[in-house]
């Protein structure tokens, strides 16, 4: 009897092999693989170029093996957008952002690029605060969360409460595609490939902007190690950043 062997493990082409400066425990780590493995899978010749924004999200370049061009704090769509109009259907436009950058300074830009249904696949990195510049206050900081800038716990006033910005998303009929995923449960890590995939796929065919956000961890700012952190923020976010599939071309809202 012939015995054929299947590979169910590897190491994705588009991963570089140079060692990862996140922190133990982080998800960033996650998406990164994820990402390498959702454009192996990619059955097209064209290229993928990536846009990061900026803070912990700005050292993907050096771990992705395709061209990615660093944009400035709140311009990874801009920097996105002036791609897709450059390169057309030559290339898809990845976008991998933090919710600080991509939810705060650069929502406007991000709802304007909804609206008008922008070929594009953005894939953002939620992770309640922002990593990089010492853990202060982002737009998803969950109520009573302790950050560099609210020691004493979120409050709802003068800040808001926390909101879910895909529901935003949801309302605007440019959005063909939208979905969440926990970075850090491995059943929902398997569906963050196929949604990264999916948000892909949707622009070579031009479909409208696919959007996906990675609900993560940053153990170093919220001071836990990573899975004591994974336990906070599963039961803090219950409710509040659900996740599953929103919003497919095919399907529209999913209720
Ligand atoms: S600071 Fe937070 S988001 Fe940045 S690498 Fe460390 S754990 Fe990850």
């Amino acid at each position: 009897m012939e015995l054929k062997l299947e590979q169910v493990a590897g190491f994705p082409k588009s991963l570089s092999e140079k060692p990862q400066h996140f922190c133990p425990g982080c998800t960033h780590g996650v998406n990164v693989r994820l990402i390498a493995e959702a454009v192996d899978a990619l059955d097209f010749p064209k290229k993928v170029v990536g846009v990061c924004g900026m803070g912990c999200s700005a050292l993907l370049p050096d771990y992705l093996e395709f061209d990615m061009v660093a944009a400035p704090p709140g311009l990874a769509i801009p920097v996105a957008e002036g791609l897709s109009h450059e390169l057309g259907e030559k290339a898809l436009i990845l976008v991998y952002v933090g919710e600080g950058d991509l939810y705060g300074r650069g929502l406007n830009a991000l709802i304007h690029a909804a609206i008008r249904g922008v070929p594009l696949t953005v894939l953002c990195a939620n992770n309640l605060n922002m990593g990089m510049s010492g853990g202060h206050l982002s737009p998803t900081t969950l109520l009573g969360q302790k950050t560099a800038t609210t020691p004493g716990g979120k409050p709802a006033n003068p800040y808001g409460i926390s909101t879910d910005f895909i529901r935003l998303l949801l309302t605007i009929p440019g959005v063909s595609f939208a979905a969440r995923f926990r970075g850090f449960t491995a059943g929902e890590i398997r569906k963050g490939r196929e949604y990264i995939l999916r948000g892909l796929q949707i622009q070579k065919f031009q479909r409208g902007f696919a959007f996906v956000e990675s609900l993560g961890i940053c153990p170093t700012n919220l001071e836990l190690p990573p899975p004591e952190a994974v336990k906070r923020v599963k039961t803090a976010t219950r409710g509040i950043y659900p996740s599953g599939l929103f919003k497919t071309p095919e399907v529209g809202r999913i209720p």
